[in-house]
C-alpha cells in the first residue's frame, strides 16, 4: 500500500536520502534502524513532505510526492514525531482532541467515539485525563503522542523512535499496545534505535546507513545475520 522508490531528500544544499526504495504492506509492522544521522528520521519526514524529497511515494497507487502535509496527514498516513510533541499546556483529553479525525473530513466522526477507543487502549490516559500533558511522565506522553494520532483514524502510523528515553518496562508495556494497535489493523512503519526491539515485533525490517537502505529483508532471517548481530546488536 505505501510504496517508495528512489527516493531523495534534501536539507538545503545537503541530500539525507539518495535514492531509497521501500514498502509498507496492509498489515506489516515494518523496522526501520540505523545508527545515529542514517537518515530515519528524514525518511518518516520525507513522507509525511516535511522535507524537500523527489522520487515516487506511492499510496493506494497513487503517487502523493508533491502533496502538502496536510493532505498526506487527510489521507491517514500519521506520523508520531521523535520527542512526542504533546502540547504541555493542554490537558490529556484536549490533547486527544486536537487529533480528532473531524478535521480529515470524515463523515459523522464522533469524537466521544474514538476518545473511548483511545482510552481502552490506554487506561492511564482515561484516569489522567484531566490532567496537564506537561504533567505526565515520558511513557505518557508517548502514550498521548500516539493516541492522538489514533484519534485521526491512521490508515498507516509512522512511529519516530517511541522508546526514547523510557525505562525498559515502560517500553515492554508500550510495544505491547503498538502491536495491539496493529492488530486493529494499522499497519505501522517503526523508526527505533532499540534494534533488537524493533525486529522482534516487526514482520520487516529495512536498515539505513549515510541515506541508503544498506540491508532489507524478513525481520526473522535479519535478525540472526551476523552482520547485523555485530553492529547493531552487540552493543545492547
Ligand atoms: P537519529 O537517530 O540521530 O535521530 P536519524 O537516522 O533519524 O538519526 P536524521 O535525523 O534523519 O537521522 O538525519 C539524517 C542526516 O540529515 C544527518 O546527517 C543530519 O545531520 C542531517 N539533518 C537532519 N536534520 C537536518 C536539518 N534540519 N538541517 C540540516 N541537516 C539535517
Amino acid at each position: 500500500m505505501l510504496k517508495i522508490n528512489n527516493l531523495y531528500a534534501h536539507y538545503g544544499n545537503i541530500e539525507a536520502l539518495h535514492g531509497v526504495s521501500l514498502e509498507v504492506g496492509n498489515k506489516d509492522i515494518v523496522a526501520l534502524i540505523g545508527s545515529n544521522g542514517a537518515g530515519k528520521t528524514t525518511l518518516l519526514r520525507a513522507i509525511s513532505s516535511l522535507v524537500t524529497r523527489n522520487g515516487e511515494i506511492c499510496y493506494n497507487g497513487e503517487n502523493i510526492e508533491k502533496q502538502s502535509p496536510r493532505y498526506i496527514a487527510k489521507a491517514g498516513l500519521l506520523h508520531v514525531p521523535e520527542g512526542r510533541h504533546v502540547f504541555p499546556g493542554l490537558t490529556v483529553q484536549q490533547n486527544l482532541e486536537v487529533g480528532s479525525v473531524s478535521w480529515r473530513g470524515i463523515k459523522n466522526a464522533s469524537v466521544a467515539e474514538d476518545l473511548e477507543r483511545v482510552f481502552s487502549l490506554f487506561p492511564r490516559l482515561e484516569e489522567r485525563r484531566k490532567q496537564y500533558a506537561w504533567s505526565l511522565s515520558g511513557g505518557e506522553q508517548q502514550m498521548l503522542a500516539i493516541g492522538r494520532a489514533i484519534m485521526g483514524r491512521p490508515k498507516l502510523l509512522m512511529l519516530d523512535e517511541p522508546s526514547m528515553g523510557l525505562a525498559p518496562k515502560v517500553i515492554d508495556e508500550l510495544f505491547v499496545k503498538i502491536l495491539e494497535i496493529n492488530s486493529m489493523g494499522v499497519p505501522i512503519l517503526l523508526v527505533e534505535q532499540n534494534a533488537l526491539l524493533a525486529m522482534e515485533v516487526s514482520q520487516k525490517v529495512y536498515i539505513l546507513e549515510g541515506g541508503r537502505i544498506v540491508l532489507q529483508g524478513d525481520s526473522k532471517d535479519i535478525i540472526n545475520d551476523a552482520r547485523v548481530k555485530e553492529a547493531y546488536l552487540g552493543k545492547l
